[in-house]
């Protein structure tokens, strides 16, 4: 099966922030991949921003390296660089001056889609959307793209939320969650809504339960201070795993549209229940060999930010009570992988005895990373003349080899460009989306924080602090092993 390009239409694009981390390592790179695939029409423009003071060319050099640094080999194609780099224009801008922006007026044109992605820190957000109003750049048909952090805590989400619509539309505002942007999570959807066999079974009377696991093997290393004033809750559960949750929990949308996907999502956010403080497990990885422990990498000797965290949550309502969601994230732990999987209940009554073979769960495994893919672990007969003895198999689907060579590099931040283009806000979070995350988050941050709470230490390389394990295994259940 070979995916198909569909080109967008022709467009401006404005990157605040383009000299920064972000935009070399993700944004830059993935474009140039679209224009490679295709997909980027000519004439479109990619116009970088920031406060360094430099011309195009010295931008087209910076770009050129970024795309050999970080796109593969294979994809490096003189002239179709030679091509993207041409589209390439700079401003120099400082968000917070005057300078740089009739310049990039002149720059804007009105007959494109025009698009502004804020690269920057979320402080800056309010500024570049005064800037781009009130100079008339951005006109009623405009998007804007916004990073994550979107805010720290339900005030400051709803901060960001107005400094925004003081300016943009909610149909203008694209606040960009990378995970939706993956291909397995999109398929969530395809899989649940245009088959007949899940959504049957997908409730409390046929799923026993559903983990959620994001584990990283990195640690903070580098970026130790920033992320100290996060925390794994706050960095992935409240964005990236809330919106896993969602997809797998939400109602079918009356259509796969924008605000009726986004509709069934906050419903469930709102389904979600407190959680108990003997349901949240928080943790810090300590020192292995020469890699520092959490302590040391966040700068602060005293820091009680959690690197890991796992917790139960139940989303109250008809479909899923009494069938609980676990979610673990964390650090330096033993490999890199993130994971869907919905455990599903025993049959009602087994006809076969014990002699013939344990009976082991219907697993469906939604794998984000690496390999995005798809296998549903099913009881089968196993083969050969022995008799009837039941083994359990997995019916393994991976996307890069059942779509061909596009499946895996479409990198979800080219995806959700591409959709930024489109005008398509079915894979970003709404502003009512995010605050209502955070209504669920912050009382159980600020539970920890009265309670004066210390994460647990746990060693780097393993599958997190041993409490996490009690919190499955006080309900009968297991996790599944963290591997690649
Ligand atoms: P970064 O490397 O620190 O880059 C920040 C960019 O902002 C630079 O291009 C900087 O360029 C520009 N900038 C700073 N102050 C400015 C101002 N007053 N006016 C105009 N431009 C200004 O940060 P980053 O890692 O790219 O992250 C950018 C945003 O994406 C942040 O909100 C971050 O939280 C978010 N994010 C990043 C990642 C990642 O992997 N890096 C992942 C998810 C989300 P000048 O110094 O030249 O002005």
């Amino acid at each position: 099966m070979v995916s198909r390009v569909i080109p967008v239409d022709r467009f401006d694009l404005v990157i605040f922030g383009a000299t920064g981390d972000l935009a070399n390592r993700k944004i830059l790179p993935g474009l140039y991949r679209r224009a490679l695939a295709g997909q980027i029409p000519d004439g479109s423009k990619i116009i970088g921003a920031a406060r360094t003071e430099m011309g195009a060319e010295e931008f087209r050099a910076q770009v050129k390296a970024a795309i050999r640094e970080h796109v593969e080999p294979a994809k490096i194609e003189a002239s179709a660089v030679k091509d993207f780099l041409a589209m390439l224009d700079y401003v120099a801008i400082d968000a917070k001056g005057d300078g740089g922006w009739d310049e990039l007026k002149t720059k804007v044109r009105p007959d494109a889609v025009n698009a502004f992605y804020f690269s920057v820190a979320p402080a800056l957000f309010g500024d570049l959307a005064e800037r781009l109003h009130s100079r008339g750049i951005a006109g009623p048909d405009a998007r804007i793209v916004v990073e994550k952090p979107f805010g720290r805590d339900l005030k400051s989400a709803k901060a960001l939320n107005r400094e925004l619509a003081a300016h943009f539309d909610e149909a203008q505002i694209y606040r960009i969650d990378h995970y939706l942007g993956k291909e397995t999570v999109q398929n969530l959807m395809a899989v649940r809504f245009a088959n007949i066999l899940f959504e049957p079974v997908w409730n409390a009377q046929f799923v026993d339960h559903v983990q959620i696991t994001v584990a990283e093997t990195v640690g903070v290393g580098g970026r130790g201070s920033y992320y100290d004033k996060s925390g794994a809750m706050r960095d992935m559960v409240q964005n990236h795993m809330m919106q896993l949750l969602c997809l797998i929990a939400m109602e079918p949308p009356y259509h796969f549209d924008p605000d009726a996907v986004r509709d069934e999502k906050l419903k469930v956010i709102r389904a979600l229940q407190p959680v108990a403080p003997q349901d949240i497990v928080r943790g810090q990885y300590l020192a292995r060999g020469d890699e520092a422990g959490y302590l040391e990498d966040s700068e602060d000797p005293n820091s009680k930010t959690e690197s890991y965290i796992a917790l139960k949550a139940h989303v109250a309502n008809w479909r899923w009570t009494n069938t609980p969601f676990y979610l673990r994230t964390g650090k330096r732990l033993r490999a890199r992988t993130s994971e869907i999987a919905i455990t599903f209940k025993e049959p009602p009554h087994s006809i076969f005895d014990e002699a013939e073979g344990e009976w082991r769960e219907n697993v469906l495994v939604i794998r984000l990373q690496p390999n995005e893919g798809m296998n549903l672990k099913m009881m089968i007969k196993e083969p050969g003349p022995g008799g009837m003895r039941l083994v359990q198999v997995p019916l393994d689907m991976s996307f890069a080899e059942a779509l061909g060579e596009e499946a895996d590099i479409t990198d979800a931040y080219e995806r959700l460009i591409m959709d930024v283009i489109r005008g398509n806000q079915t894979l970003f979070m709404r502003g009512d989306e995010v605050e209502a995350a955070w209504a669920w988050t912050d009382p159980i941050i600020e539970g920890w924080e009265a309670r004066g709470e210390r994460p647990q230490p746990y060693d780097s390389g393993t599958s997190g602090p041993d409490d996490a394990l009690m919190l499955m295994h006080r309900d009968g259940r297991r996790w599944r092993e963290i591997r690649e």
